[in-house]
């Protein structure tokens, strides 16, 4: 199955509810309205633990999904049983949550749709975070660099940045995804998409409870930072950013764009965005940093403001001018596992 049209329409349609019959939910055409209703206004809200929270996104061990950069197939792999399981496990853990004995199907597709949505913002970032290397004058060696020595060995370990900052950055793009989503499928989502992405920050973030991904929270604020502030200005024709990423922004440019995000002092602008100004930095070194201590709130000021700032505006629309320096990757679905339960 290969393009997100097709594996929207997949996940749609695929319907095996044995993951809620097996936790004595009954799966009919309508449900009580007044469970509709609470699953809209309370859903994840005081859940405390669910089928999600020791799991990782992208694995090693069982991914959902995971991303292949350029130098590989470029591709987003996404283990589409896997990711239908988990978004009825996590359905029944929320249902059980508030003792809802019946949903309806529009409700098991609803999330499933979401669920799987929520995981493409988060390989997005990967693919985002490859396409903001390009800005750096070696980018793609640096990017294969930190590919090796930072992400490669601190993968399923213990967690690393990257993780963290995808899964921040699809809770906070969230509705815009759903939007396409719902919208490409031409069909009104039966629950509320704030509600949906209230209960999918709960499920990704904020009871998670394994290394890399449980960091994730304290991402949140810059990455709001950043998306209410999405419509930064692209100074510099992209040409000279492709020949010379650094004048991207002149210095001036950049400092006013920057004084747009910065409510403190101008020398410690750059901690205002902690965990980016972290991976610009392994990006740029090739070296781990401390993100997941408390020294995440000191990050070191980035070599070059201007390139940052251009990798900040990157990262704020997933299309844009910055697509010609790394157009989106290719996106398929997998059966990863057998028989399952
Ligand atoms: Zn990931």
């Amino acid at each position: 199955m290969v393009g997100w049209e097709d594996i929207l329409k997949n996940v749609a349609e695929h319907y095996v509810p044995s993951i809620l019959d097996n936790r004595d939910i009954a799966v009919k055409d309508k449900m009580d309205p007044d469970d509709l209703d609470r699953l809209e206004k309370e859903g994840a809200k005081d859940l405390k633990k669910h089928s999600l929270t020791e799991h990782r996104t992208c694995g090693p061990d069982r991914p959902l999904a995971w991303y292949e950069p350029a130098s590989s197939k470029h591709r987003i792999v996404y283990c589409i049983d896997r990711i239908i399981d988990y978004a009825d496990k996590t359905l029944a853990d929320i249902l059980d949550h508030l003792k809802i004995k019946c949903v309806s199907r529009d409700v098991v597709r609803c999330w499933r749709l979401a669920f799987l949505s929520f995981i493409r913002r988060h390989e997005m970032f990967h693919y985002l975070f490859e396409r903001g290397s390009r800005l750096l004058e070696d980018g793609r060696n640096a990017y294969n660099h930190y590919r090796n020595k930072v992400y490669g060995p601190r993968y399923g370990k213990e967690g690393n940045l990257e993780e963290a900052l995808a899964e921040a950055y699809a809770a906070v793009w969230c509705k815009d995804e759903l939007e396409r989503t719902f919208e490409i499928r031409q069909e009104a989502a039966i629950l509320p998409l704030e509600s949906l992405c209230r209960d999918l920050k709960v499920i990704f973030l904020e009871k998670r409870r394994i290394a890399g991904y449980e960091e994730a929270r304290h991402f949140l604020d810059e990455m709001e930072k950043l998306y209410f502030n999405r419509d930064l200005p692209i100074i510099h024709p992209l040409q000279t950013a492709l020949s010379q990423p650094k004048l991207l922004y002149d210095k001036e440019i950049t400092e006013k764009v920057l004084r747009r995000f910065i409510h403190g002092s101008p020398d410690s602008w750059h901690t205002s965005f902690k965990g980016l100004a972290w991976l610009f930095y392994e990006l740029h070194t090739g070296k781990q940093s401390p993100f997941n201590t408390n020294e995440r709130d000191n990050p070191p000021r980035p070599f070059s403001t201007g390139i940052f700032v251009a990798f900040l505006a990157n990262i704020q629309k997933l299309h844009s001018v910055f697509e010609t320096l790394l157009p989106p990757p290719d996106e398929e679905t997998r059966i990863c596992e057998k028989n399952l339960k």
